[in-house]
């Protein structure tokens, strides 16, 4: 008897009778022998409306309590699909992310899992149960109940996945696996038979919202294979694991997008040791991350410094930054919120020459101007008008070859 841990997405249980609708999949699991832990996110659009009730009554809620509210979301999914499988005659039990032994820092928003406890779930599945776990969701070690950043259940699922231990994690979602890009803006995208951690990583971390990025660290950690499928399907999904004979290893595999870019510039910075710590320092502190950062040749001495950040933290960032840029003497702080990230991401770009020219020049082609670029070892990104996403993510896919295999 496989121990399986799945998960199930907000639409995927986005009301009564998908919530029933999922209990029965569950169910023939559990007759074709599973033992199953399963991961509720909160149903359809409820952590959304849990911050526009929070932001009814401040700009800037509490993080602490807006972290209790949010965790009400997943509370409510897991205990309807407790009820649901009992109400069709299987032992469930629903646990809140605490009662499952999920242990947290203390970062509210974006906390991380320390530790796993498994007793209770353990001894739950030894009573035969179905353990339905709250995802999303941990306590600190003083009894405060953390999130773990939008998109998080899918880390609570892997991080039980590795904990206690199962055979795999099983994702399931409004999609039928991971895409050569987000099937929403190209219908032509293909689906994936597998994927390798490493390229999952930077397709999640740069914007492909179908995977959690810490879900997928923590599957490369400690080796726990990730199957994305549909919930409204029974078509076979993608693979996510450390195997070599990875497909297409030879090419760009797939296309991410994100449009939660601010930037920052600070004009004429001085040229001298230190102001580059003196500025990012505290944004760490902050808890601000920062993912690209430029810093032009100086002229005279003076240099601008951009960076890139989340929307989200733009106004703190700013009010971090300003203090700092008065105090080096740089005159002036900008920012906006225009521009977005495309990427293309392969393995096969480690031994191959000609990615970078070739994105540049369909970009080009396609009239998009870019402002920003980055890359890493298996990854090419650029910064583009936010507007021109959906050409831009086209134009890729078709200049890679992607909708063919
Ligand atoms: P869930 O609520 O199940 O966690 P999400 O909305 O978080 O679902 O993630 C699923 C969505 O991810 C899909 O509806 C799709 O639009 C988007 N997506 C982005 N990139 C990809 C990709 N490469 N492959 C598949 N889906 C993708
Ligand atoms: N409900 C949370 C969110 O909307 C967590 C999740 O769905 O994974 O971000
Ligand atoms: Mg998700």
């Amino acid at each position: 008897m496989a121990l399986i841990v799945q998960k199930y997405g907000g639409t995927s249980i986005g009301d009564a009778e998908r919530v029933k609708a999922v209990a029965a999949r569950i169910i023939s699991r559990i007759e074709a022998g599973d033992r199953l832990v399963v991961v509720a996110s909160a149903m359809g659009d409820t952590t959304d409306r849990l911050i526009a009730l929070a932001r009814g009554i401040t700009e800037e809620p509490e993080p602490r309590e807006l972290d209790l509210l949010l965790s009400t979301g997943e509370i409510v999914s897991s205990t309807l699909l407790a009820m649901a499988l009992r109400h069709s005659g299987h032992p469930a039990v629903a646990l809140s992310g605490a009662q499952a032994g999920i242990r947290t820092d203390r970062r509210h928003g974006r906390a991380r899992i320390s530790k796993l406890d498994p007793k209770r779930i353990l001894q739950e599945l030894e009573a035969g149960h179905v353990v339905i776990v709250a995802g999303f969701q941990g306590i600190t070690e003083e009894m405060d109940i953390t999130t773990l950043g939008r998109g998080g259940s899918d880390t609570s699922a892997v991080a039980l996945a590795a904990g206690l231990p199962a055979e795999r994690c099983e994702i399931y979602t409004d999609v039928e696996g991971i895409f050569t890009a987000d099937p929403r803006y190209v219908p032509e995208a293909r689906k994936l038979k597998e994927v390798s951690y490493e390229e999952m990583l930077e397709l999640a971390a740069w914007g492909a919202r179908v995977m959690h990025p810490r879900a997928v660290e923590l599957g490369a950690v400690y080796g726990v294979p990730i199957y994305v499928a549909s919930s409204f399907s029974g078509s076979a999904g993608t693979l996510i694991h450390g195997g070599a004979a990875m497909e297409e290893r030879n090419k760009v595999m797939g296309i991410a997008q994100d449009t939660d870019v601010a930037r920052i510039t600070i004009r004429g910075v001085p040229d001298r040791p230190g102001i580059a710590a003196a500025v990012f320092e505290p944004l760490g502190e902050g808890g601000i991350s920062v993912d690209t950062i430029v810093q032009n040749a100086s002229v005279e001495r003076l240099t601008d410094l951009t960076f890139t950040i989340s929307r989200h933290d733009l106004n703190r960032a700013l009010a971090i930054v300003r203090p700092v840029a008065k105090s080096i003497d740089a005159p002036d702080v900008m920012a906006d919120t225009h521009l977005a990230k495309v990427s293309i991401v392969g393995a096969g770009m480690t031994s191959a020459a000609g990615y970078a020219g070739r994105m540049f020049r369909t970009l080009e082609q396609a009239g998009i101007n870019i402002e920003l670029i980055t890359t890493s070892e298996i990854r090419i990104t650029c910064l583009i008008d936010e507007s021109q996403v959906p050409k831009a993510v086209r134009a890729l896919h078709k200049a890679f070859e992607l909708e063919s295999e």
